[in-house]
């Protein structure tokens, strides 16, 4: 199949008057498929994986109504904990001898669920967006972040499904602070609780959160098109 012909295909086709009620497209096996699926057989074509790939991950197709059309992203973090610092995470600030280290205030979770959300979208990450080198960013709260973040992703047009984090750390014990970190959560996003999840584990004293010199973060994010 030629590139030619997929735009031959997203000129002629209404995509928004495609429905595919027969059986035949059920080994393909989802909502999309059923759609290109119906877009070839309308054109007398044999069905062709790579065009439908294509049509598939171009900009034209999420934006078919009637398509459930859902994103993931994945997020990562880390910082080092120094003395001097407070220790904010989840938008809490915890009791502890040592805070992270960075430009603002460090909060390594919010910054994992932070570049989930931009990388579900392909917005790039919370460097581009935030860089440390800009002095409205210096030891700004996260939380502040966050809420801009998701001003960004109602623009593109969507709404975040759920999302899990986890946080790393030998010490300290943050189970007491999880539910806080929840509703700070659910709060700047505009969300229900129980679609925000957030755990925390130890390395068994592995590794450099093991040692204490540090705690990571991830996080991961569904996504879904609003009306899709
Ligand atoms: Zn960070």
């Amino acid at each position: 199949m030629q590139a030619g012909q997929v735009e031959k295909i997203k000129r002629i086709v209404p995509l928004s008057a495609l429905k595919c009620d027969t059986e035949k497209c059920d080994a393909l096996g989802t909502n999309t498929k059923y759609e290109i699926h119906a877009l070839f057989a309308k054109h007398n074509m044999l069905c062709d994986s790579a065009l439908y790939l294509e049509l598939r991950t171009s900009r034209f197709a999420p934006r078919e109504r009637g398509v459930l059309v859902i994103k993931v992203g994945i997020g990562y973090d880390v910082h080092a904990l120094v003395e001097g610092r407070p220790l904010i995470l989840g938008g809490v600030k915890i009791p502890y001898e040592c805070g992270l280290l960075g430009h603002s205030d460090a909060d390594v979770l919010i910054h994992a669920i932070m570049d989930s959300l931009l990388g579900a979208l392909a917005l790039g990450d919370i460097g581009a967006h935030f860089p440390d080198h800009d002095p409205r960013y210096r030891g700004i709260s996260s939380l502040a972040l966050l809420e801009q973040v998701m001003g960004l992703i109602e623009e593109q047009g969507y709404r975040v499904g759920n999302i899990d984090s986890i946080i790393v750390a030998e010490r300290p014990k943050l189970a007491p602070f999880i539910s806080q970190m929840r509703s700070n959560l659910t709060r700047a996003m505009k969300m229900d609780e129980s679609c925000v999840s957030v755990k925390a584990t130890t390395t068994e004293r592995l590794g450099f959160e093991g040692r204490g010199e540090g705690i990571g973060a991830q996080a991961i994010v569904n996504l879904e098109k609003v009306g899709g």
